[in-house]
């Protein structure tokens, strides 16, 4: 039932993925599926009746009662620490959705498409690689991810094996520690970086941006630096910083 488009959902599973992220998976009777790369809003309810309402992107996508979200704690934040630290499944929340009919990608277009994560901004982007995969698109699909270090990739055996045989071209970019034997450079992703991973603006890709906002807003500016149409960068902000 709905009421002022809220769904009552309820936990069904839940998978810590990172010493700070978890994977929750979210029973929605009557939910008629989503698009990849949109969102929903999640209601919580205390006991005295106070509610707080935060957005997360969908890492599911298709037909399914069952939704995925993947929620990164924000220290001192007020919603995240519940979702990552105190959720159990058989709790109860509220969704409202799918939201969002412009950060998606449907199955038609013949464009290559370049997605770039900060952090948690790779959930919309796993539904992405997903739903092109599914459709046989590996190949038109370049992944680069930038990630404070390797214990703090969300997704990343399910990202390992896309870049594998997968056939999806996935690049890791880590911002504070890397892997050993790491020979790439580590920090902020920068034009070096940009223009090694992405597709080059001649190949007319579609480049999909994702993540807290101060992230989003470099990359999209350098993108644009390097001869990316602004038309063609569509951009989700995360919030922050
Ligand atoms: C469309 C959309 C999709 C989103 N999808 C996801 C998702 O898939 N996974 C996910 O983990 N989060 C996602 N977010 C962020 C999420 O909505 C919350 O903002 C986040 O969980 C923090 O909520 P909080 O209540 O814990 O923090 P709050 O109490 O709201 O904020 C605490 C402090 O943290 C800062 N802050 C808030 N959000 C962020 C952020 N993302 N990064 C850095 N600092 C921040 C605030 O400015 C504030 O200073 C999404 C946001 C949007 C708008």
């Amino acid at each position: 039932m709905t009421v002022g488009g809220w769904r009552a959902a309820k936990v069904v599973d839940v998978a810590d993925v990172t010493p700070s992220a978890r994977v929750l998976r979210i029973e929605v009777p009557g939910w008629a599926g989503n698009d990849a790369g949109q969102h929903v809003d999640v209601r919580l309810t205390a006991e005295d009746g106070y509610q707080a309402v935060r957005s997360y992107s969908l890492g599911s996508y298709g037909a399914s009662e069952t939704i995925e979200l993947a929620v990164d704690e924000i220290p001192d934040g007020e919603v995240s620490p519940y979702l990552v630290r105190d959720v159990r499944p058989g709790d109860e929340l509220e969704v409202k959705g799918p939201l969002g009919g412009y950060f998606v990608w449907r199955v038609g277009g013949a464009e290559p498409v370049q997605l770039i994560a900060g952090g948690s901004g790779i959930v919309p982007l796993v539904a992405i690689t997903r739903a092109m995969v599914d459709a046989g698109a590996a190949a038109s699909t370049r992944l680069l991810y930038s990630v404070r270090t390797p214990t703090d990739a969300i997704y990343r055996d399910e990202l390992e094996r896309a870049g594998g045989d997968g056939g999806v071209a996935v690049t890791w970019r880590y911002t504070r520690t890397a892997p050993e034997g790491w020979t790439a450079p580590v920090g902020r992703l920068d034009d070096d970086a940009l223009r090694a991973a992405v597709w080059p603006p001649d190949r007319e890709p579609i480049v999909y941006v994702c993540g807290p906002t101060g992230f989003v807003e470099h990359v999209a500016d350098a993108l644009v630096g390097l001869g990316h149409p602004p038309a063609r960068i569509k951009t989700e902000r995360f919030g922050g910083a």
